[in-house]
């Protein structure tokens, strides 16, 4: 057993030694198609020439210089790309090395906004249950998933979670979607009220929910609605797009396609595509400038914020999205992988919902499809599912979460935007025989 501490502190997984467009390739030389991007990483797939040589030049060049400090080129280049192809108001760009630290760091300049405009008694977070933001404590509060939080809750901030957006579930019968998603940003309306409104900072929610649902995308009409609401109260609105974000959907930021701008963004994973840990939290100019006119400086920094190498790779993979059109590719590929998901589970017993956007797709295991009762936890079924699937050479991203007070399973799909057809139907035939070997 080696030295490394592995989360699964009783078993060691296999050592990965390579990896070639969408497969990754084990010491045995066994080959598997990276269905889910390890966690909705791998958007380039494995060996990307370009990314590889502009890494290479970096570390040759300035691998690093401290940001209390020094700025470096990469790193402004890389926020001046993504505020020009950031929503609407985004202005400034704060490099840090993952997700959980993009959205520590947005919700530490949440509150700071807050106390130097003088609304010092703002401390309270508003997020949804189903929703996962980070591992860090306060990114762990905000994320509304039970079991991840359950060890920790006396570390945990006190968070309100309101009910997601999750039409699959919680829309009636006969009710439109419109209609359902107006009812479910009513949630916010009533906990702010119910709470005070001013006494809150901001509201949290993942465009497009990742990890903790599978791919569950809003309702028509919800997140403009939740703006609207943000808006008439004064509170922030952040938006996580660490999963979703980076052209993951079909559009770079996933909330491109709800018509709405954040007010702080994050995003990650697919920004370094793992070829470098990096991560992004993106604000307003209004907020930067709120810190500017007051203490004028963040209280807030990691020594690795700013990287020099890791901003090379985002930059590099950043115009590679851009320049190699792959954001139409994710559209047509994701249409071709739902088509594919429908046409093999669409009358399964056991998938009650097929959802998702892009390249970024879930399925809903059931135990039963009428009535949509999840599969008792005991039986493991998700973990059932990654285990066949990657002894049959299939990395996808099953989860149990919980699902309205009870445990349910679900698989994420999120595999490289240079996946091809043929590895589309690779992948579905995989994936089927692991639901067949979990379920039965
Ligand atoms: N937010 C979301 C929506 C995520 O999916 C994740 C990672 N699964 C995180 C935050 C945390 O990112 P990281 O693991 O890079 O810290």
């Amino acid at each position: 057993m080696s030295h490394v501490f592995a989360r699964n502190s009783r078993r060691s997984p296999p050592r990965a030694v390579g990896g070639e467009g969408c497969y990754l390739i084990d010491e045995s030389g066994k080959r598997y198609l990276d269905g889910s991007g390890g966690a909705a990483v791998s958007c380039l797939g494995h060996g990307d020439a370009e990314v590889i040589a502009a890494v290479q030049d970096q570390l040759s060049t300035l691998a690093f210089a401290h940001t209390g400090f020094f700025t470096s080129e990469p790193a402004e280049a890389l926020a001046d790309l993504l505020v020009s192809k950031a929503p609407e108001g985004i202005d400034k760009v704060y490099l840090v090395s993952g997700g959980s630290e993009a959205m520590e760091a947005a919700l530490k300049l949440a509150r700071q906004y807050w106390v130097e405009k003088g609304e010092p008694q703002r401390g309270r977070v508003i997020a949804r249950r189903q929703s996962y933001h980070g591992n860090t404590l306060g990114a762990l509060s905000t994320g509304g998933n039970a079991w991840r939080r359950r060890q920790f809750a006396p570390l945990l901030l006190d968070v309100s979670h309101i009910d997601p957006c999750y039409e699959y579930r919680h829309r009636a019968d006969g009710e439109s979607a419109e209609a359902y998603g107006a009812r479910a940003a009513q949630k916010l309306e009533d906990e702010l009220l119910r709470v005070g409104p001013e006494t809150v900072m901001a509201f949290v929610a993942e465009p497009v929910v990742g990890a903790t649902s599978g791919a569950v995308p809003p309702a028509p009409g919800y997140f403009r609605r939740i703006r609207e609401i943000c808006d008439r109260y004064g509170i922030l609105l952040i938006l996580d797009e660490v999963m979703c974000g980076m052209g993951r959907t079909g559009t770079l930021f996933a909330c491109e396609q709800e018509g709405i701008a954040p007010d702080i963004c994050a995003v990650a994973k697919g920004l370094g595509a793992g070829y470098q840990p990096i991560g992004a939290m993106l604000c307003s100019a209004e907020i930067h400038q709120a810190i500017a006119d007051g203490s004028g400086f963040f209280q807030h920094g990691h020594t690795y914020m700013g990287h020099p190498t890791a901003a090379a790779c985002g930059l590099a993979v950043l115009r590679a999205i851009l320049g190699r059109d792959l954001l139409p590719r994710v559209v047509r590929q994701g249409e071709t992988l739902d088509a594919a998901l429908r046409d093999r589970f669409g009358q399964h017993p056991h998938v009650g919902d097929i959802r998702g956007r892009g390249l970024f797709r879930g399925l809903e295991i059931v135990a039963d499809r009428d009535d949509k009762v999840p599969f008792d936890p005991s039986r493991g079924t998700a973990a059932r599912i990654k285990t066949a699937a990657f002894e049959a050479g299939l990395i996808c991203y099953p989860m149990s979460g919980t699902i309205d007070g009870r445990q349910g399973d679900h698989v994420l799909l999120a595999p490289p935007f240079i996946i091809s057809d043929e590895q589309i139907d690779e992948l579905v035939e995989k994936l089927a025989q692991a639901v067949e070997a979990a379920v039965t």
